[in-house]
């Protein structure tokens, strides 16, 4: 674990289901019905009040489901969290379809959102990294700039690496602190 900007910032290895914060993020797929990867993690351990809570949302905000780039907020069920903050990352299409802008937008309106709900702290995945397929090293510079907009407005911010190797690439790569 490391911490960088004044321990605002925490770029920790592991399994985000277990991490302690007000909110924690989910790299979800539009459908908001569940997935694999850390979205399959989340469900599995949050238990089914939090499918539940996504089958409202698709039945009355995003009947045609959660569009790239936007974030919506449930129950964290089991979870010690008090939400699960759950948005839709780019799916990478070679690097020009706007991907950065919408991974950007996926990082920025989770926050937005955390911040809206009273939340001191939060926790990401590496969103749109696993099967979106988002190469992990282009996605640091553009995380580390949306934390950068936000570490002011948190108490912590956790950002969470479920293999050793992207942790010791973020922090290789990161332009948090030098
Ligand atoms: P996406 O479809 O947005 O790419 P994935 O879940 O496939 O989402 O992958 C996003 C990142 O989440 C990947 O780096 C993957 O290794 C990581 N990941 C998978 N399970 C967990 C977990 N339990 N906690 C934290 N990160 C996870």
């Amino acid at each position: 674990m490391k911490r960088l900007c004044d321990g605002r910032v925490v770029v920790m290895q592991g399994d985000i289901t277990t991490v302690e914060a007000d909110a924690i993020v989910n790299a979800a797929n539009s459908t908001l019905l569940g997935g694999g990867g850390v979205d399959g993690a989340i469900h599995r351990v949050g238990g089914p009040e939090i499918l539940e809570a996504c089958r409202k949302i698709r039945e009355t905000e995003w009947p045609e489901g959660l569009p790239p780039g936007r974030a919506v907020v449930t129950t964290a069920g089991r979870l010690s969290a008090k939400y699960v903050i759950h948005t839709v990352g780019p799916i990478w299409r070679g690097g020009n379809h706007g991907e950065d802008e919408t991974l950007l937008s996926a990082y920025r309106e989770s926050l937005k959102l955390a911040y809206k709900l009273g939340c001191k702290s939060i926790a990401f995945p590496a969103i749109s990294t696993g099967v979106y397929g988002f190469p992990f090293e282009r996605s640091v510079p553009l995380v580390c700039s949306v934390v950068k907009e936000y570490v002011s407005v948190f108490e912590k911010i956790i950002l969470v690496f479920f293999s050793s190797r992207d942790y010791e690439t973020f922090l290789l790569l990161q332009t948090l602190e030098r």
